[in-house]
């Protein structure tokens, strides 16, 4: 098994790009470290209840609780397949993590892609972000709405805005990301793993850029 790290700011589009690729190739899985938060927060499990207030503060949960949700994920994918990794790892303590957990697996990573997307276009995208919270399809109501106002194109649920999508936990949110997430970059490309993908223009054309680059 081999793994692609997402790089991104939040509302970067790593979710919607992971998620086109994954539903266009079976041997591609997306897994979303927010989406297992959201899925824990909203079943009331005891790393659910844990992590419910961090997350509405847009702040990191604690390190060992979001390492588990990922190393078993990584332990139960199948040989063969690749994952895309999308908001783990989040720090470098997150990135350590990472490394044994590959190493232990008997897993690789293959790259980290970067979807390289300015701050002041990323708030414009959270704002007006919609997320469908039964299959966890995105939707955005000007740059991606979907067909029928306020429902899921794919499974008719009603979508949601993001509880941390308001702008003031948005903003805490990018500052814990430049601060926090950004040397992660750094690290990758001293590495030799890291490419860049400008997260800008059209979904298919950034979904290729990427295809081509993980
Ligand atoms: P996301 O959907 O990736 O934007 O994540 C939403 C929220 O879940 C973040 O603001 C954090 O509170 C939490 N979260 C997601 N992934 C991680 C992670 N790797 N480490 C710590 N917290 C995380």
């Amino acid at each position: 098994m081999n793994i692609v790290i997402l790089l991104g700011a939040p509302g970067s589009g790593k979710g919607t790009v992971a998620a086109r690729i994954a539903a266009a190739d079976s041997s591609v899985m997306h897994v979303s470290s927010g989406d297992l938060l959201r899925g824990a927060v909203a079943n009331g499990t005891e790393a659910g209840k844990e992590a419910k207030s961090y997350m509405e503060a847009g702040k990191l949960v604690p390190d060992a609780l979001v390492a588990r949700m990922i190393a078993d994920r990584i332990a139960e994918a199948p040989d063969g397949s690749t994952m895309l990794l999308d908001g783990f790892p989040r720090n470098l303590a997150q990135a350590d993590i990472l490394d044994e957990t590959v190493r232990a697996a008997g897993a690789s990573i293959r790259s980290a892609v970067l979807l390289d997307v300015p701050d002041d276009v990323i708030a414009g995208r959270i704002a007006g972000r919609l997320t469908c919270p039964k299959c966890k399809a995105g939707y955005h109501v000007k740059n991606m709405p979907p067909k029928i106002s306020g429902k899921c194109d794919k499974c008719g649920a009603e979508l949601t805005v993001r509880k941390d999508d308001n702008p003031e936990t948005v903003k805490d949110r990018l500052a814990v990301y430049h601060s926090q997430t950004e040397p992660l970059v750094e690290r990758y490309s001293r590495a030799g793993l890291l490419r860049t993908v400008p997260g800008t223009g059209p979904v298919e054309e950034i979904a290729e850029a990427f295809r081509a680059a993980m």
